[in-house]
């Protein structure tokens, strides 16, 4: 065991108060709510919801240990599939068994090892399982109960539909706040995840229910569920993967590359684009009087503004430093100018605070190039929106330069 994995003196108070309190209520809960004995059945579906979940745990273990790569903070649990099937079937007991030991098993052979999953985290999450699995059997009895006019099919429908809801919003509501006491910083997409991660986990419950449906009715088939689930996971960690190999870490727009790629494409499609460079003026004074932490934070907020001022469609990226570049397709050299001035309008606007810092009085310089007026390759687009940069560097800065023909 590595000390720094059992490290919680470094959280804030307010974080560690509110993990233990939620911990001690699925501790006690379980023994507080009704539950039935297990009969004969139960316990087969649960041995068999125990084996299916570790085997696809240890099939996962590669995509599991390659997360530790990626920075990002929500992180999509697979284990629900068997999670939610064991609340839907189980006794409250047994399922509640079920999530303690499917966690304990991915701790013991994959999390144990991996700097990103300290223990608190761990068993903060299997709490937060334990919790979501909690409020399943009695929503599906009060929906069922209070529906009895419905075809029993689709009584059965709403009645899942509403346990796939509560045990989602259970878990999406504990994570959050946890994250939020932890982070406060983050944004509210950082907070929930984007669309993606919240469709896969819905996907996942959609297949916990329906496992739930052959663990009623042919327990032995419920295998076939294994293998999809572990090329699902495998699928959204790639993605995961290459937006990760696109993204600048420190602003979240495009990097050089992926930026070039963008270009290339508007290029290949031989239409017409314009493109900004634009590097913010005396930069470095910036980092000389309030560090470089501040330094960070003024280029993610003028990354953002510069966001703020573009459509979708344009690709915004960073050359590195403090220098950025937008292409704008179909833009032609007015349009282009346009969007410059807005963009460099709205970063002399910007004031960044960071502790107690603020910093504003930015300015920034842009050169602005049109292609195909300022050449047929890329390079030669670049090149003029540099050389109208460095002109608008030695006209005295904070200003939009081009050097091409406006007719
Ligand atoms: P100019 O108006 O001529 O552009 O002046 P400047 O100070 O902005 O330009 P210069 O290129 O001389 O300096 C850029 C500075 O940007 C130097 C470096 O300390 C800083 N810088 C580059 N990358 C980063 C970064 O990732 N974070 C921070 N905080 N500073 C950076
Ligand atoms: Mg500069
Ligand atoms: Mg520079």
């Amino acid at each position: 065991m590595r000390p720094a994995q059992w490290a919680i003196r470094r959280l804030p108070p307010g974080l560690i108060a509110f993990t233990l309190l939620v911990e001690l209520v699925a501790v006690v809960l379980p023994f507080l709510l009704p539950g039935r004995p297990p009969t004969s059945g139960d316990w087969l579906r649960f041995g068999v919801l125990l084996v299916v979940g570790v085997a696809q745990a240890e099939l996962s273990r590669r995509t599991e240990r390659q997360r530790r790569f990626l920075a990002s903070t929500v992180h999509v649990n697979m284990t629900s599939v068997w999670l939610f099937a064991g609340a839907v079937d189980l006794p409250m007991g047994l399922a509640v068994a079920l999530t303690v030991l499917v966690f304990g098993h991915l701790w013991e052979r994959i999390w144990r090892q991996l700097e990103s999953r300290p223990a608190h985290r761990v068993i903060y999450t299997a709490t937060t399982a334990v919790l979501s699995v909690l409020p399943v059997r009695p929503v599906i009895s009060a929906a069922t109960a209070g529906l009895p006019f419905l075809d029993p099919d689709l009584r059965r429908l709403v009645a899942i539909m509403a346990a796939m809801a509560v045990f989602f919003a259970t878990n999406s509501v504990l994570v959050t706040i946890a994250l939020k006491l932890r982070y406060p910083d983050l944004t509210v997409r950082e907070l929930f995840g984007g669309w993606d991660v919240n469709a896969l986990e819905l996907a996942t419950l959609c297949l916990g229910a329906l496992t739930a449906i052959v663990l009623m009715a042919h327990v032995y088939l419920v295998p076939l569920v294994v293998l999809p689930i572990v090329v699902l996971h495998r699928g959204v960690l790639m993605r995961q993967f290459q937006e990760a190999a696109t993204t600048d870490h420190k602003t979240g727009v495009l990097n050089s590359v992926a930026w070039h790629d963008a270009a290339a494409r508007e290029l290949d499609r031989g239409a017409e684009f314009g493109v900004l460079m634009i590097d913010l003026d005396h930069f470095k004074r910036i980092n000389d009087t309030h560090g470089h932490l501040v330094g960070d934070t003024v280029l993610r907020e003028v990354a953002d503004t510069v966001c703020d001022q573009v459509r979708e469609v344009d690709a915004v990226g960073r050359f590195g430093g403090e220098e950025f570049v937008v292409l704008l397709p179909g833009a032609a050299l007015p349009d282009a100018i346009r969007v410059a001035e807005r963009i460099r309008t709205a970063i002399a606007d910007l004031t960044v605070s960071e502790g107690s810092a603020a910093v504003s009085a930015l300015s920034a310089s842009i050169g602005v190039s049109v292609h195909p007026t300022a050449g047929a390759v890329l390079e030669q687009v670049l090149l003029a929106a540099d050389n109208a940069l460095y002109e608008a560097k030695r006209g005295g800065r904070n200003r939009v330069v081009s050097l091409l023909d406006p007719a």
